[in-house]
């Protein structure tokens, strides 16, 4: 391989003695981060970085945010536990135990309905498969955040209940 006609690379230009003792070059790097911070601290305006968790990004109405259950008038979930959801799930990630309602209007009712928010991925195939418009992804809450790995599977009482941040 040739390397003829290329540029020749910095390694081959002798050094003054300013450069070579280092300490110069590391303080005129110093002076521009300061000059950046400086500049920084007096134009807090002008700063592309968002002062987050007080300052949050405003996502579109359609965007997808955790899930939530719907209640019926009584407070009952809406949903009749038929697995469609689940059934649905790319992600295999519902789970829903069936159990008999008093109500033989009603036939079925989750016992148990849980969600692992760390393997959903937020397509909303769930909500529109379900019959009832018993789920809903339309809380507009999008900071998932915890500090164990079992806290992002989430019950049935806490999606009845959605209206917090973080999963618990
Ligand atoms: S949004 Fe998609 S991945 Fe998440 S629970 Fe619903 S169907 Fe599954
Ligand atoms: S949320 Fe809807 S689709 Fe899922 S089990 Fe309940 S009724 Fe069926």
């Amino acid at each position: 391989m040739s390397f003829e006609g290329l540029p020749k690379g910095s390694g081959n230009k002798e050094r003054t003695f300013r450069e070579s003792i280092y300490l110069w070059e590391v303080l005129r790097g110093l002076g521009v981060t300061i000059g950046h911070l400086v500049r920084n601290i007096l134009h807090t305006d002008d700063m592309p970085t968002r002062q987050y968790p007080e300052e949050k990004h405003v996502y579109s109405d359609r965007f997808r945010g955790r899930h939530r259950l719907m209640k019926r008038e009584d407070g009952a979930p809406r949903c009749v536990a038929c697995q469609m959801c689940s059934t649905y799930c790319p992600a295999d990630c519902i789970e829903i135990v069936a159990a008999e309602h008093p109500d033989p209007a009603i036939e079925k009712y989750p016992a148990s309905f849980d969600i692992d928010l760390l393997r959903c991925v937020y397509c909303g195939l769930c909500e529109e498969a379900c019959p009832c418009d018993a789920i809903r992804l339309d809380t507009g809450i999008f900071e998932i955040a915890a500090d164990q790995r079992e806290k992002f599977v989430v019950d049935k009482e806490f999606l009845l209940n959605n209206e917090t941040d973080g999963t618990r």
